[in-house]
C-alpha cells in the first residue's frame, strides 16, 4: 500500500494507492469517525462490477449503506441528476454526520463531491476513483461540480474528500481508450514537474501500456504526491497551480469546439499539450529535442496529437479559449515548458502564434 498525504490544514487527507482496496473501503472508512449512514454514487457501468464489494465492505465495517446509481458519461454532471440524488439522499435520511462514496471515473466524483458539498451544507466525502484520469486528477484536489448548458464546470465548490483510495485493481476493466486518455494527464505531470518520472515513462511504456500491477502503483502514486504538493500549496488556484493547466486551455477549446464527445478530455489535452510544447519551444525555447520527445511520448500512447479543423471554426476555437475560466481580463494565458519538467504560468501568447501552431489559416479558415 502506498500513502500520500495532503497537507491542508485541518482539511487534510490521505490518498491510499494499492490493490484490492475497495474491499477493505468500509475499514477504512471505519478510521473516519462519521455516522453509520452513508451513501454509495456509482454509475451503471461502474455499479454492476464494484458496487456490490463496496456495499458489502461498508455494510460488514458496521455501516449502513444506500446506493445510487445514475448514468455514465458527461450528462450526469447535471442539475437534474443532482436534484434527483439529493432526493434519494433525503429518502435514505441521510444526516449531518452521514458520508457519500464517489465509485467511479471524475464524472462521478465531480457529482457526488457537489452533493456532498452541498447536502446539509456539506457532508463527508470519501473518493474511490476506478479510472486512470480521476485516480491521477480529478480525485485529488477537492474540485467538485456540475454543468450547466453555458459551459463545463460552471457551478461547483472547492470541497476536499476526507480519503481517496485508488484501488489499482479496478483499472483493470477499464476499456482501452480510456485508460490512454488517463495517460495524458500522467504524461503531465512528467512535463510540468518531474522529468525523472518523464524519464521512467519512456523508458517502462510498455509496462505501463500493459497495466503492470507495480508500474502502477509507482506512477499513479507519483502523480498524486506532485498533485497534492501543488495543490497544498495552493488550494484555490490563486498562483502555482495553474501549472495543472498545461496544455488545457487549447485542450479545452477543442473540446468545446469540436462538440463534447468526439474527444475524450485526455485526447484534447493531449493535442493541447503538444501545441503548447511547440509554443514553447518559439516563447521559451524549450529544446526541439523536448519536444520531440512530448511528441512522440503522446504517438505511442495512441493519443492524437494535432487535429484539423474546418473553415469557420477558428472564431470559435478563440472564443472558446477567452471564455475558459481562466482567462483573466480578456487575455489568454498560457502555462509554457521551459524544458521538460520546468514550466511557467502566467505567459501571453499572440493569436497569431497559436493560429501557427495549430495549422490555422485565418484567410481560408474564417
Ligand atoms: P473520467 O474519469 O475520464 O472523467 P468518466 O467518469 O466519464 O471518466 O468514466 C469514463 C467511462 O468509463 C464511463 O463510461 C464509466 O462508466 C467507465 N468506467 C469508469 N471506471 C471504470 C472501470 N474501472 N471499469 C470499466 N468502466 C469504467
Ligand atoms: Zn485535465
Amino acid at each position: 500500500m502506498r500513502n500520500v498525504h495532503v497537507s491542508l490544514g485541518n482539511r487534510s487527507y490521505d490518498i491510499r494507492i494499492a490493490s484490492g482496496l475497495i474491499t477493505r473501503l468500509g475499514r477504512e472508512c471505519a478510521r473516519l469517525k462519521l455516522g453509520p449512514r452513508c451513501a454509495i454514487i456509482t454509475d451503471t457501468n461502474v455499479g454492476k462490477r464494484y458496487a456490490k464489494t463496496v456495499f458489502n465492505s461498508l455494510a460488514t465495517a458496521g455501516f449502513s449503506p444506500a446506493l445510487i446509481i445514475v448514468q455514465p458519461g458527461e450528462p450526469a454532471k447535471s442539475l437534474k441528476t443532482v436534484q434527483s440524488c439529493y432526493d434519494q439522499l433525503a429518502v435514505h435520511r441521510l444526516e449531518r454526520k452521514s458520508f457519500i462514496v464517489a465509485l467511479g471515473g471524475g464524472v462521478v466524483g465531480d457529482l457526488a463531491g457537489f452533493l456532498a458539498a452541498t447536502y446539509l451544507r456539506g457532508i463527508a466525502f470519501v473518493q474511490a476513483p476506478t479510472t486512470l484520469l480521476a485516480q491521477v486528477d480529478s480525485s485529488v484536489g477537492g474540485k467538485v461540480g456540475v454543468n450547466l448548458n453555458a459551459g463545463k464546470n460552471l457551478v461547483g465548490a472547492f470541497y476536499q474528500p476526507r480519503l481517496v483510495a485508488c484501488d489499482l485493481d479496478t483499472l483493470k476493466t477499464l476499456p482501452d481508450r480510456e485508460f490512454r486518455a488517463g495517460l495524458a494527464e500522467v504524461i503531465k505531470y512528467g512535463i510540468i514537474y518531474d522529468s525523472k518520472l518523464f524519464a521512467q515513462i519512456e523508458r517502462d511504456f510498455l509496462k505501463l501500456l500493459k497495466r503492470e500491477p507495480r508500474m502502477l502503483a509507482a506512477v499513479v502514486a507519483r502523480c498524486c504526491e506532485i498533485k497534492a504538493e501543488i495543490v497544498g500549496r495552493d488550494e484555490t488556484e490563486g498562483g502555482p497551480r495553474a501549472i495543472l493547466n498545461f496544455g488545457h486551455t487549447i485542450g479545452h477549446a477543442i473540446e468545446a469546439v469540436s462538440g463534447y464527445g468526439r474527444f475524450l478530455h485526455g485526447e484534447a489535452i493531449a493535442i493541447g499539450q503538444v501545441a503548447a510544447a511547440k509554443i514553447s519551444s518559439s516563447v521559451l525555447g524549450l529544446p526541439e529535442r523536448d519536444v520531440e520527445r512530448i511528441v512522440r511520448l503522446f504517438r505511442r500512447a495512441g493519443l492524437p496529437t494535432t487535429v484539423r479543423f474546418r473553415s469557420g471554426q477558428r472564431p470559435r476555437l478563440f472564443a472558446a479559449m477567452r471564455l475558459d475560466k481562466k482567462v483573466s481580463g480578456g487575455e489568454i494565458k498560457f502555462v509554457l515548458a521551459k524544458k521538460i519538467g520546468r514550466v511557467e504560468y502566467g505567459h501571453k501568447v499572440p493569436d497569431a502564434l497559436i493560429e501557427q501552431t495549430l495549422n490555422l489559416q485565418p484567410s481560408t479558415l474564417n
